[in-house]
């Protein structure tokens, strides 16, 4: 899988995000494959996290970017200069979005889109307390942490932001919590870490129907499901709720960083002033990024990638049962498969690379197996993962 040396350099100079590292080495990658320095192919059921939504190096994205860096790159801090590619894609994301009169802020990361929309709800309210969920993840820096939902990730770095408070997803009578001292309401409208879980469209209505009453904003988490993963362009457009600000990141940057929170001018404006510049970001909307984005949201669109997703989760859903999966649960080409232990999902993830297969588990669900491949993957390469999944489950519980 890698040669002696690159491990020992990988583990002697990278700071280590966890003990067991999965270690693969990448030579190069290209539609729903990675490859190896020794030629062996790997079937990317992950994306990177969600992220490579158009298979890796796809020829549009290739394009769009060496125009660009043929252009310009960094000329400026985000937010000064008039730079064509950031513009573009504001106005074509908004076009998706049916948020009236929207703006967009560009940032770097998801855990940053997090950050300035936290800042912008407090700004825009007056208030500071701030609603989360259970099990919810936002990010890793300590604001998107306060409002993360798992102490166990939280508790070495305290204190966090005062003033958070956790109910638990999809509960409406945890609703009532909802006052008028709360600023906003973050939530991600599919739990991605929490291992892909859903709420109903009632629920939804009535968080939506609580926040109106309370003067609270309702901010969406689509850092993970949102950018057509979810078989929807949004996944609140399933919900029949239009977000106050909508977070994203992942996906968006077509490959590249990039994250963004959106609101509606009224909001959004009043960033700009007491303080002037008092969110600021030096590489937010990166030409190259914007240029990659904009291709990428083009894509899904002209080939309704969205839809696509909707109908290959399906077809995933139709062929994975396996008497050791207890339960599949799937939006779109988010899929989270329920084992019995941690462990054997740890088995399953390093058969399956053995046999060529990429997949992992999940933060806050380390007993489930994540599948979110890249949104073109074909339906060839749909049987060919399930067949190798099947025979990692099986040949992991032999072995
Ligand atoms: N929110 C959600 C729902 C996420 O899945 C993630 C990343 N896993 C983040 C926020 C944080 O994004 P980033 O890693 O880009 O900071």
């Amino acid at each position: 899988m890698q040669s002696i040396n690159s491990k020992r350099l990988f583990l002697d100079y990278l700071a280590p995000t966890s003990p067991e590292p999965m270690m693969l080495e990448v030579e190069r990658a290209e539609g729903v494959y990675i490859y190896s320095p020794d030629g062996k192919k790997y079937l990317d059921l992950i994306s990177g996290i969600a992220v490579s939504s158009l298979g890796h190096q796809h020829p549009a994205v290739l394009d769009a970017v060496g125009d660009q860096l043929r252009h310009h790159a960094h000329v400026m801090v985000y937010g000064e200069f008039i730079q064509s590619p950031q513009v573009e894609l504001a106005r074509n994301l908004v076009e998706t979005l049916g948020i009236p009169d929207a703006k967009v802020f560009f940032v770097n990361s998801g855990s940053e889109a997090i950050e300035g929309a936290m800042k912008l709800a407090k700004r825009a309210t007056g208030r500071f307390e701030i609603i989360s969920c259970h099990n919810a993840y936002h990010g890793s820096s300590q604001g998107a942490l306060s409002i993360s939902g798992s102490e166990s990730f939280k508790n070495a770095f305290r204190p966090l932001l005062p003033g958070v408070r956790l109910i638990r997803f999809g509960r409406q009578e945890d609703l009532l919590v909802i006052s008028k001292d709360t600023a906003a309401v973050f939530i991600e409208t599919i739990q991605g870490e929490a291992g892909v879980v859903c709420a109903s469209p009632q629920y939804f209505a009535d968080l939506r129907k609580r926040c109106d009453e309370c003067g609270t904003l309702l901010v969406l988490d689509e850092i993970q499901c949102g950018f057509g993963r979810s078989g929807t362009m949004w996944a609140y457009e399933q919900y029949g709720i239009i977000p106050d600000i909508l977070v994203t990141a992942k996906a968006l940057g077509g490959g590249l960083p990039l994250g963004a929170f959106i609101a509606r001018a009224e909001l959004m404006d009043c960033l700009s002033c007491n303080p002037v510049l008092g969110h600021i970001s030096t590489f937010g909307g990166h030409p190259l990024s914007a240029a990659a984005s904009l291709a990428a949201l083009r894509l899904i669109r002209e080939n309704d990638l969205a839809g696509g997703a909707r109908s290959k989760g399906i077809l995933f859903s139709k062929l994975l049962p396996h008497p050791e999966i207890r339960e599949i649960r799937h939006a779109g080409l988010m899929l989270a498969l329920q084992l019995d232990s941690r462990e054997r999902a740890q088995q399953v993830v390093r058969k399956a690379l053995e046999l060529g297969l990429i997949t992992d588990w999940f933060l806050f669900r380390p007993d489930a197996l994540r599948i979110a491949p890249p949104l073109i993957i074909s339906e060839g390469e749909i049987t060919e993962a399930v067949h190798l999944l099947h025979r990692a489950i099986d040949e992991s519980r032999e072995g």
